[in-house]
C-alpha cells in the first residue's frame, strides 16, 4: 500500500546548476498528482568547497523565502516543505552544523559527492576512474557514507551507489552492505533517488540488490526525482514504488526532522 506520495529531493536556481522557479515544480508536481514536495537543494559549503555547484551563504535566506512563498501559494493544494541536501566531507562537518542550525529544516539528506578532492559525479573528471581500482573506490565511498552516517548530521543518505552513475559498478558489494549496516544502527533513511534511471547506468539509486538489502535491514525510503527542472519532478515514480515494494520496503517522508510512514 502507498500513502500520499511525496517528492522530496529537488532543487532550485539558486544552486547555479538547476532551472525553473519553485512555483513552477510545486505545479509539476500537482500536475503529477503529488500530495507533496520537499525542496532539497544543495546546501552552502566553505567557500573552497565545490562553490560553483551551490547555493553561497549570503543565499540561504533567499532560499527559505522563495520556498515559503512557493508554500504560501499552493497550501491546501499540495504539501511544500523546506530541506537542504548537504554534502559529508570529511572537515566541513561544524560548517554543516551552523547551517543545519540556522532554521527549522524539515529533512536533510547527506550526500557524497568527493572523494579526497575528486568530484566523481562530475562528467568532465570522469577519467580518473580508469586510473581508480574500482573495488578500492568503492571502500574509500562507503567508508564516507559510514562517516555521514555516523555524524548525526543526516535523516538519509542522497543516491547510495552513486559512483555507478557512469557505469563503473561496484566488483564486490561487501563495503556497500557494511555501509547499510551502520545506516540501519543508526536509523537513517535511504534517498531513493530515481535521477539514476536518466544516466548513464539507467539504474536507479540503490541498485536493486541493495534496496533489498536494505529493506532486509529495516531500513526506509525517501522517495526522490532530483529534479533540476520542474519537468523531472516525480520521474518515474511508479517504478521506484514497484523496485521498493517487490523487496517489502517502506516508504517514508520527513517534517520537522521527524519520520512519517
Ligand atoms: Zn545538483
Ligand atoms: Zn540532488
Amino acid at each position: 500500500m502507498t500513502g500520499p506520495l511525496f517528492d522530496s529531493h529537488m532543487h532550485t536556481p539558486l544552486c547555479g546548476h538547476a532551472s525553473g522557479s519553485p512555483r513552477e515544480y510545486a505545479q509539476a508536481a500537482l500536475d503529477a498528482g503529488l500530495a507533496g514536495i520537499c525542496f532539497t537543494d544543495h546546501m552552502p559549503m566553505p567557500a573552497w568547497y565545490d562553490a560553483p555547484w551551490r547555493m553561497r551563504l549570503d543565499q540561504l535566506a533567499q532560499y527559505v523565502q522563495d520556498v515559503q512563498e512557493a508554500q504560501a501559494e499552493f497550501a491546501g493544494r499540495l504539501d511544500v516543505r523546506l530541506g537542504l541536501e548537504a554534502d559529508f566531507h570529511p572537515g566541513t562537518e561544524r560548517f554543516v552544523e551552523g547551517v543545519l542550525g540556522a532554521h527549522p529544516w524539515d529533512y536533510v539528506i547527506g550526500s557524497i559527492h568527493y572523494i579526497g578532492a575528486w568530484g566523481f559525479d562530475n562528467p568532465e573528471f570522469i577519467a580518473e576512474y580508469d586510473s581508480r581500482d574500482l573495488a578500492g573506490l568503492y571502500r574509500d565511498y562507503y567508508a564516507l557514507a559510514e562517516g555521514a552516517a555516523k555524524s548525526g548530521l543526516f535523516d538519509s543518505i542522497g543516491h547510495l551507489d552513486l559512483p555507478k552513475k557512469f557505469g563503473h559498478r561496484d566488483p564486490d558489494g561487501y563495503a556497500a552492505l557494511h555501509a547499510l549496516d551502520v545506516i540501519a544502527e543508526r536509523g537513517l533513511a535511504l534517498d531513493f533517488n530515481t535521477a539514476g534511471w536518466r544516466k548513464p547506468v539507467a539504474e536507479a539509486y540503490p541498485a536493486p540488490d541493495l534496496t533489498r538489502q536494505a529493506a532486509e535491514r529495516g531500513i526506509p525510503f525517501v522517495l526522490g526525482s532530483d529534479a533540476h527542472t520542474p519537468g523531472e519532478v516525480g520521474h518515474r515514480f511508479t517504478d521506484a514504488i514497484k523496485q521498493i515494494h517487490d523487496v517489502g520496503g517502506r516508504i517514508v517522508t520527513y517534517q520537522g526532522r521527524v519520520r512519517h510512514g
